[in-house]
C-alpha cells in the first residue's frame, strides 16, 4: 500500500497486460498509481489528478503519446509534470521528437522495469525528493536524510545539525576511514574556516549521543588517519 505522502504516477498505456505490470511494480515501490488507457483520457486524468510524474506510451488510441505530451507541456497547469515516454525500439527520430516537444526522458520498449523505476526515481528526486525518501542504515543506526531523523535501536537520536551531517557522511560509506580534512570538506564545506580540532569535538559529540544508553561504540578512531563508522570499532 502506498504511503500517505507517496508520489502519484499516471500511467498512460493501452495494453492491459503492460499497464497491470507497471501498476503492480510501481505500487510495490510505494507509489500511488492512476491510469488511463487512451490519449484523451490521459490528458483528462493528468489535469484532474495532477500526478507527480507521467509514464506515457508512444502508441495510443485517440491521441498519440506525443500529442498528449505536447498538450501537457503547453498548458501552464501541467507543464511542470515530468513525462517519461515509452518508445518502440530503434525509432531514433521519434525519440528526438519526443524530447523536442518537452518529454523529460524516454525508455525504449522492451524496457527493464528496474531501469524505468530508476529513471522515475531520478526525476522525482529533483521534483519531489521527500517522496523518494533516502534512508540509510548501518547496524542498529538508521537515518532518514529527507526527514532529518536518526534513530539507534529504534530510539530517536537528538543530534545537532553538524552531528547529523557527520553521521550522514559516515553512513553513506561505512568502514571508510575519513581524514579530518576530508570530513571538514564534506561537513563544513571546502571554504569553511574551521580548525581541524573542531572535527574532533563534533565527532566526540556524535559519539556521545550514539553511545548514550551504553550502546556499543561504532565510531573507530584510526590513529594518524581519522575516523570511520565500523562494527569493529
Ligand atoms: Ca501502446
Amino acid at each position: 500500500m502506498a504511503a500517505q505522502d507517496a508520489a502519484t504516477i499516471l500511467v498512460v498505456e493501452d495494453e492491459v497486460a503492460q499497464l497491470e505490470t507497471l501498476r503492480y511494480n510501481l505500487e510495490k515501490e510505494g507509489f500511488r498509481v492512476v491510469a488511463a488507457d487512451d490519449g484523451e483520457e490521459g490528458v483528462l486524468v493528468a489535469r484532474e489528478e495532477m500526478p507527480d510524474l507521467v509514464v506515457l506510451d508512444w502508441m495510443l488510441p485517440t491521441l498519440s503519446g506525443i500529442e498528449v505530451c505536447r498538450r501537457l507541456k503547453s498548458s501552464s497547469e501541467t507543464s511542470d509534470i515530468p513525462v517519461i515516454m515509452l518508445t518502440a525500439r530503434g525509432e531514433e527520430s521519434d525519440r528526438v521528437r519526443g524530447l523536442e516537444i518537452g518529454a523529460d526522458d524516454y525508455v525504449v520498449k522492451p524496457y527493464s522495469m528496474g531501469e524505468l523505476i530508476a529513471r522515475i526515481r531520478a526525476r522525482l528526486r529533483k521534483t519531489r525528493p521527500s517522496a523518494v525518501g533516502k534512508t540509510l542504515a548501518f547496524e542498529d543506526i538508521s537515518i532518514d536524510t529527507e526527514q532529518h531523523r536518526a534513530t539507534r535501536a529504534d530510539k530517536p537520536l537528538k543530534l545537532g545539525p553538524t552531528e547529523f551531517r557527520l553521521l550522514t557522511v559516515f553512513m553513506e560509506r561505512p568502514k571508510r576511514v575519513w581524514s579530518r580534512d576530508s570530513l571538514l570538506d564534506r561537513v563544513w564545506g571546502m571554504d569553511a574556516d574551521v580548525d581541524l580540532r573542531t572535527v574532533d569535538v563534533h565527532v566526540g559529540r556524535l559519539r556521545k549521543v550514539l553511545n548514550s544508553d551504553g550502546a556499543r561504540d561504532l565510531i573507530r578512531t584510526v590513529r594518524g588517519a581519522g575516523y570511520s563508522l565500523d562494527s569493529d570499532a
